[in-house]
């Protein structure tokens, strides 16, 4: 153990799925009427932004109208992040439901958020709660066409990731939740954390095809809202003693 025992947990679709939220793909069938790589990807927005932003407000109001709420997996990351004590725990997720933060975490979102919208041309941000109407001026600068949701799209840097390699490089646990690992940069953080000799665990609900899952100590397969939960109950009241009479 390092002195300090700080933990990264790296969530992604899967932690939101008992809230009711699935992929993408599973909603009301958008793929079918859109193309993700125009609806979704840069060159769309700049080619096509009525496009873009028809499919945006679509989700959105679809969103609105599931009213999701974060579960018991969610819940117990919160706790964990209030009551581990030796180190500090960062929660970083693909997923732009913004449930991690209606539970109470302090999350990093690499992939922005739905529930918000900025202007490109002054960065100014508000509540994503109404359609984006595409010849609207941005209230607070005036520029018209430049206002879209704050999420990040194909052909766009995830957001923090120079700030999340310099946590990962000080972490002595990284955990992975609800993830296919076919999605980067998400599916990359474990060989990273392997790399400084942090405990490597996924938790998923079942053992992914395709993906080469030698890089994990632990393997923890179930819903995420019975694995998480006890998870967290396990770290706080087994290793974290532990750890603190080794620091
Ligand atoms: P993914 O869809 O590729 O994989 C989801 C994983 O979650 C699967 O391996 C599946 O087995 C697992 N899973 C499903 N139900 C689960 C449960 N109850 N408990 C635990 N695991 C469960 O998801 P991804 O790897 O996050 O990639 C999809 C991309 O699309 C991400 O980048 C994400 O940003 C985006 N996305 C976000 C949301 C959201 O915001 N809630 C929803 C869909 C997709």
């Amino acid at each position: 153990m390092k002195k300090v025992a700080n933990i990264i947990v790296s969530t992604g679709a899967g932690i939101s799925a008992e809230s009711g939220i699935h992929t993408y793909r599973d909603v009301e069938g958008l793929w079918t009427k859109y193309d993700p790589m125009v609806v979704s990807h840069r060159r769309g927005w700049e080619s096509q932004p009525e496009k873009v932003l028809e499919f945006k407000n679509e989700l959105r109001r679809q969103f609105a109208a599931g009213n999701y709420q974060p579960n018991a997996a969610h819940h117990a990351l919160t706790r964990l992040q209030k009551e581990w004590t030796i180190g500090e725990v960062t929660i970083v997720t693909q997923n732009i439901d913004g449930l991690h933060r209606d539970a109470g975490s302090k999350v990093m979102e690499i992939h922005g958020t739905g529930k918000e919208k900025y202007c490109e041309a002054c960065g100014h941000r508000s509540a994503f709660d109404r359609d984006i109407v595409h010849t609207d001026a941005c209230t607070a600068c005036g520029e018209p066409g430049r206002t879209r949701p704050a999420v990040v799209m194909f052909g766009e840097m995830p957001i923090g990731l120079e700030e999340l390699e310099i946590k990962i490089d000080q972490c002595s646990i990284l955990a992975v939740i609800g993830s296919s690992l076919e999605v980067m940069p998400g599916n990359l953080f474990a060989y990273s954390a392997k790399q400084v000799g942090a405990h490597t665990v996924f938790l998923n609900k079942e053992e992914p095809q395709r993906v080469d899952l030698d890089v994990f100590d632990e393997k923890i397969y179930g819903p995420a809202t019975e694995t998480v939960p006890k998870w967290v109950d396990d770290l706080l009241t087994k290793v974290q003693p532990w750890a603190a009479s080794k620091i």
